[in-house]
């Protein structure tokens, strides 16, 4: 038997699961009975759900989801959650049935070296003017208290409305607009002090290496899941891996460097 601190730190994001895409639903739910189980713990960072409306709006996909976590968790992997920005409005009771612990980004890991912080992304595209003044308002209790109150059926209707604004805004904005900005990158790693950030949203699955005040520092960014293909990041003592989880010919899971 391994010990704990021989076991990988898994990390995982922008999975963007919904009812229509059950090939990465089905991908997801071997991952979380195969590989992850090898785990000491498993990080989503995020845009798990392509749409959350409330806990209380949760489907058969969704529940699906849960128990799966949860069976992982119960078997000796913990599983934590940071919201993306997606899916930020998964509360209490959806964490509560997957067995999972939600987090507020950055999320410092304990006792890894190279000091390492894992947010989902959408805070370090700053040159997002418009989206960030989105973004302070929907993260803001009272906004999330004021939208969960109303019925499923209206929620639904603002999900699919500000889905439609975002995709026709996006499309106006340069490719670099909606990439990270490098001063808010710099800034993350000056104020965590730390070696190592991990992050997803962009859909931009790279590593990048950073001197930041004369120190030798990384980024690494997690790859979106679409159809039976993910992105997977392994921490193994000091080391760290990109990794694209698909399956071979016989429809086995296999995890292949980037
Ligand atoms: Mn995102």
């Amino acid at each position: 038997m391994k010990s704990l601190s021989d076991r990988p730190v898994y990390l995982i994001s922008d999975l963007h699961l919904e009812a229509g895409r059950p090939g990465t639903t089905g991908l997801l739910l071997d991952f979380l009975s195969g590989p992850a189980r090898r785990a000491r713990s498993l990080y989503i960072l995020g845009d798990l759900f392509e749409v959350w409306i409330g806990d209380d709006g949760a489907d058969e996909l969704a529940e699906t989801v849960a128990a799966a976590i949860s069976r992982l968790a119960a078997a000796g992997t913990p599983v934590y959650f940071i919201p993306g920005n997606r899916d930020f409005l998964v509360g209490q009771d959806y964490c509560r049935a997957a067995g999972m612990q939600a987090l507020e980004e950055p999320v410092l890991l304990e006792g890894l070296e190279p000091k390492t912080a894992l947010v989902h992304g959408d805070s370090l595209c700053t040159d997002d003017v418009e989206y960030q003044r989105f973004r302070q308002r929907v993260r803001h209790p009272k906004w999330q208290a004021r939208v969960l109150s109303r019925p499923l059926w209206w929620r639904r209707l603002l999900a699919r409305a500000a889905r439609g604004l975002s995709k026709r805004r996006n499309r106006g904005k340069a490719p670099e607009i909606m990439d990270v900005n490098a001063d808010a990158v710099r800034r993350c790693f000056q104020i965590l002090a730390i070696a190592r950030l991990v992050h997803g949203h962009t859909h931009r699955p790279g590593r990048h290496q950073l001197d930041i005040d004369g120190r030798a520092c990384e980024r690494i960014v997690l790859g979106d899941w679409h159809g039976e293909r993910g992105s997977v990041v392994e921490l193994q003592g000091r080391a760290a891996r990109l990794l694209i989880l698909s399956r071979d010919e016989h429809g086995r899971l296999q995890m292949q460097p980037a």
